[in-house]
């Protein structure tokens, strides 16, 4: 039997273990997930309460149109509805614009690294990806050089934003600059799926952009801040323009209704982000003093992660914290590890955890 050629040299993604087999494996009382970038607070109580009350009706089809949660997403924006496109979380949204907008021989440009999906689905639908490695000091997107990659063939440039696994923020300026540079027949793509954690000054309002420039998408998720990974709800904000090719390749019934009402719920818990936020500042500077102390480089983050030079064989360290009760993610850059901000009392533990590791070798 044949697939497409374009699968031959990819490999499928490979999830964990259950977090409870890994802990009886390893004999620990507890282990702590810090290698996908979830809240370690949850959700809003608002979204537990309506989850436990328990009333939607799952015998139905969802809204397919997710008219309801388009309209509270809109309205928090002020835009208009039709310019929303709802997906089963970002991955989702990912693979519908690829799906609409590649055709084989097309080019994307990414930043090196970043997040995995955009290249993994221009692949997929036969498209090539130039990427342009971040500054290797300050782990900046390099822009200028992004907008410099655009050929005849390029399709879309993804701006991911702030960038995982850097964590760091291209400026107003920088995002201004390139749009002002590329072609409107190229799609740039704003990934904001940490947009709500950024507190550098100079994070962009891609949203006051939206109007000079048809060809920009801005993406939200509800996975990271609003807590809801498990339920797969993402969306984005899209051209006018673009609606009809988008509604014709996303599934009919994409987003359930558990996961709509929920969204719903959490958009209009704007406090518990809030709490979060700051949260996740001081968490930030719990691993900064620990990485100055050790004299370790990191990039400055404005993300609920951090990514740091561990300066030894990542792959091992992974291991020795997995011992310890911590999941973390290597395999990103050499030597380098990427650490979910928990709170207060995992990133001690897990800092503690690392600080043994080093002071055993
Ligand atoms: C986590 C993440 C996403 C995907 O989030 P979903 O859960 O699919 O909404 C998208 N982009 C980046 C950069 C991410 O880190």
């Amino acid at each position: 039997m044949q697939t497409k050629p374009a699968l031959d040299a990819l490999s499928a993604y490979k999830p964990g273990k259950p977090l409870e087999e890994v802990r009886r494996e390893l004999g620990l009382e507890k282990i702590y997930k810090l290698a996908s970038n979830e809240n370690p607070f949850g959700t809003s109580k608002a979204v537990t309460k309506l989850l436990k009350a328990g009333d939607i009706d799952l015998s139905y089809y969802p809204d397919g149109a997710g008219r309801i949660l388009r309209e509270a997403i809109a309205a928090f924006h002020d835009v208009p509805t039709n310019q929303i496109l709802l997906g089963s979380g970002l991955d989702d949204v990912i693979q519908i614009i690829s799906r609409a907008v590649l055709t084989p021989g097309d080019t994307i440009i990414e930043a090196a690294p970043t997040f995995s999906q955009y290249s993994l689905h221009a692949t997929i639908e036969g498209a090539e990806t130039i990427r342009i490695p971040v500054d290797e000091a300050t782990g900046t997107s390099d822009l200028a050089a992004m907008a410099n990659a655009v050929n005849a063939r390029t399709k879309i440039i993804w701006l991911c934003n702030p960038n995982n696994p850097t964590g760091t923020i291209s400026s107003q300026a920088e995002v201004l600059t390139l749009l002002e540079a590329v072609p409107k027949n190229v799609l740039v793509i704003s990934d904001e799926a940490y947009f709500e954690y950024a507190t550098s000054e100079d994070y962009p309002d891609t949203l006051a952009l939206l109007d000079r420039f048809p060809n920009l998408i801005i993406m939200r998720t509800f996975s990271k801040i609003y807590g809801l990974a498990g339920l797969r709800i993402g969306y984005a904000i899209i051209p006018e323009a673009l609606q009809d090719a988008f509604n014709i390749v996303r599934l009919p019934f994409n987003t359930s209704s558990i996961a709509q009402s929920a969204a719903i719920a959490a958009l209009n818990d704007q406090h518990f982000v809030d709490t979060c936020v700051q949260a996740n500042s001081a968490g930030l500077q719990q691993w900064y003093e620990f990485l100055n102390q050790r004299g370790l480089s990191y990039y400055k983050s404005d993300a609920n992660f951090i990514f740091f030079n561990a300066e030894r064989d990542a792959t091992e360290l992974f291991n020795q914290l997995l011992q310890k009760g911590y999941i973390v993610r290597a395999g990103l850059k050499p030597n380098w590890l990427r650490i979910t901000i928990g709170s207060k009392s995992e990133n001690q533990g897990c800092i503690q955890a690392l600080a043994s590791i080093l002071d055993n070798e």
